[in-house]
């Protein structure tokens, strides 16, 4: 019997698990600069508190949640995305108020029962923010050029950001209804989807990807048209501050999010580099959830980049390079003798912070040159029996093949940063000891 991972899931794997660690990390450092903190969540939580936030009418809801009783019959679900986990845990935690702005992190995974293919998996991860306790619009523009600033850190040039606002409960009926009426000509032409989404909720249908839907939603009222004064005026200053930060991007009118507790600002960063499932970032405002889900009135923004697609793009645009594993050193050794003092230095090098590995499979010394390639050693250092007499050996710089001879109470002095410091970083960037 063999064992396979459940469909719609990978195992990431050391060759780029390096990469998710640069990704994970640069999330980490960019909304930590703009003052965000973690929070971890449970992976599962009741039922209940998704279906209410999300909305029961959504494709996750309906269909795509991994939901199971446990032993006491209780409901729960692997969460699908992190936004009600947080505010849930907010709420529970007395973290959120309304005079104070909360600003939380996340990166984990989430879990929806969707048709795996490129770009769409059962398990995926996310990193996302949520920011709690203000409607000023430069949050909204200050959020998404957050996004931007995480994108242009791992050097990602060629995306899109697409912005539109979805209204509020007060002008989104007037909208729905507008909609409705220009679809109920044609509703007979288009997908099932469109037509079950013509019932429930006739926003969704602009988010349709089927081919024959494309020319009825392509001429369909636009929400901008339909916002009141306040949603109006909002959409307006978040449009001119993004203007203001000088982040680029494009007004969709035809975009619309998933979930159904999004008002006002929606925002999703597309990627021309991916297929059919082509967004990497999804956010927008929901001022009306924390209030949905028992707390005081509290406006609230947030977003969730797809790490998976991320990397994806990342690879695509071939600015994965760099961010694989490797080592400083590699010891190599001829003979017992050799093999013990290599430890001891192999021991040193790690006291130091310097990367080190060696054989332990007693190879020759040429396969050992071939796993130290293997391993992307910076260095290799060749002790050997004259080597031992000496008190010294040479260490090799595998990039440009130079070498030089390095005593061995020296070693550490020589491998990685030259900044002469003696600093014991292994970095070789320039300046980066400035
Ligand atoms: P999409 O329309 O691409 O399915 P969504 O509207 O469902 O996206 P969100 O729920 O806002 O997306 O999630 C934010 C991001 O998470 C998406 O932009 C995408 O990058 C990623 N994502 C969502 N679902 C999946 C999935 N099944 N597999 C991989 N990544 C996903
Ligand atoms: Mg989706």
């Amino acid at each position: 019997m063999k064992y396979t991972a459940p469909r719609g899931t990978k195992d990431i794997l050391p060759d780029d698990s390096s990469i998710w660690q640069v990704v994970e990390n640069v999330c980490r450092a960019v909304f930590g600069l703009y003052n965000y903190q973690e929070i971890r969540t449970p992976i599962f939580e009741p039922t209940e508190l998704f279906a209410r936030s999300i909305g029961d009418s959504t494709d996750i809801v309906k269909k795509e949640m991994y939901t199971f009783a446990d032993r006491k019959g209780r409901s729960l679900t692997l969460r699908p995305e992190a936004t009600a986990a947080v505010v849930r845990a907010g709420l529970e935690n007395n973290l959120i108020s309304t005079d104070n702005l909360t600003k939380l992190y996340y990166i984990g995974p989430m879990f929806r029962y969707e048709r795996p293919q490129a770009g769409r998996q059962r398990q995926f991860n996310q990193a996302g923010i949520e920011a709690f306790g203000s409607n000023d619009p430069l949050l909204d523009a200050e959020v998404i050029q957050m996004a931007v600033k995480l994108f242009e850190t791992l050097g990602l040039k060629e995306l899109e950001v697409d912005v539109n606002s979805v209204g509020c409960k007060k002008c989104r009926p007037v909208y729905l209804e507008a909609l409705k009426k220009y679809f109920q000509e044609n509703i007979k032409h288009m997908c099932e989807d469109c037509k079950a989404r013509f019932e429930t909720n006739p926003l969704r249908i602009l988010d349709c990807k089927e081919e024959p839907c494309q020319k009825y939603i392509a001429k369909a009222p636009a929400m901008v048209d339909h916002l009141d004064p306040e949603c109006k005026d909002h959409f307006e200053k978040v449009v001119g501050w993004l203007g203001g930060l000088g982040v680029k991007f494009k007004i969709n009118d035809r975009l619309v999010r998933g979930l159904d507790y999004y008002t006002k600002t929606a925002f999703e960063v597309v990627s021309k580099r991916l297929g059919a499932q082509n967004a990497v970032c999804g956010g927008g405002r929901y001022d009306d959830l924390v209030e949905e889900l028992g707390g005081k009135p509290t406006p609230a923004i947030g977003f969730a980049i797809g790490l998976e697609r991320l990397i994806e793009v990342l690879k695509s645009e071939n600015k994965q390079q760099g961010m694989g594993h490797r080592i400083d050193l590699f010891i190599a050794t001829i003979g017992d003798e050799a093999r013990k003092v290599g430890f001891d230095l192999l021991t040193k090098a790690r006291i130091s912070g310097v990367r080190a590995d060696t054989d332990y499979l007693g190879k020759s010394l040429k396969a050992q040159m071939k796993a130290a390639d293997r391993l992307k050693a910076h260095y290799v250092y060749i002790i050997g029996e004259e080597e031992l007499k000496k008190k010294s050996a040479m260490l090799k710089n595998m990039e440009t093949a130079d070498q030089k001879e390095v005593p061995f109470d020296q070693l550490f002095k020589d491998t990685g940063c030259d900044c002469g410091d003696d600093c014991k970083c292994s970095c070789e960037d320039d300046g980066c000891c400035d």
